[in-house]
């Protein structure tokens, strides 16, 4: 089976800093698997490294305060072409990212501060029936 997955957690350096979130459990328990690894940020045309960004009022503002609604949703439109192609079922995408979070995201104050909610592409990819997981819930769904 195929499984999409964040590119930070598998180990590439797309994170807006230029540095990943490498999660060798997730890794580990993947490889019995096709993984097909996307960064919708990246996707949709910013560069590495990144101004942060978070979701406010439906838009997504990065820490310059400049509108970047525009390229998030690209990448999320890209990475569901991507999965669509690959005939993706189950994605497993980073906690708290406001592309990739599927429970959580931070609330738009750049303080730190975690609400619940979906990030644009974790959304789009669920409304077009996909399962999307993160690092710390996709294990009862692995076999
Ligand atoms: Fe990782 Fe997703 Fe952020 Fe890319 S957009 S760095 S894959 S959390």
């Amino acid at each position: 089976m195929k499984i999409m997955v964040s590119a930070c957690l598998m180990g590439d350096n797309v994170k807006y800093n230029g540095s990943n979130n490498i999660n060798n459990e997730l890794i580990n328990n993947l490889k019995d698997y096709e993984v097909i690894k996307i960064c919708p940020e990246v996707l949709g045309g910013l560069s590495i490294p990144r101004n942060p960004s978070e979701i406010k009022n439906e838009k997504v503002i990065n820490k310059e305060g400049i509108d970047v609604t525009e390229y998030f949703n690209n990448g999320a439109i890209k990475t569901l072409d991507i999965a669509k192609k690959e005939h993706i079922k189950i994605a497993i995408l980073k906690e708290n990212s406001p592309s990739c979070g599927s429970n959580y995201i931070y609330d738009g104050t750049f303080t730190n501060k975690k609400i619940n909610g979906r990030g644009i592409t974790a959304k789009l990819l669920n409304e077009n029936n996909i399962i999307v997981l993160n690092e710390n819930n996709y294990q009862k769904y692995l076999k």
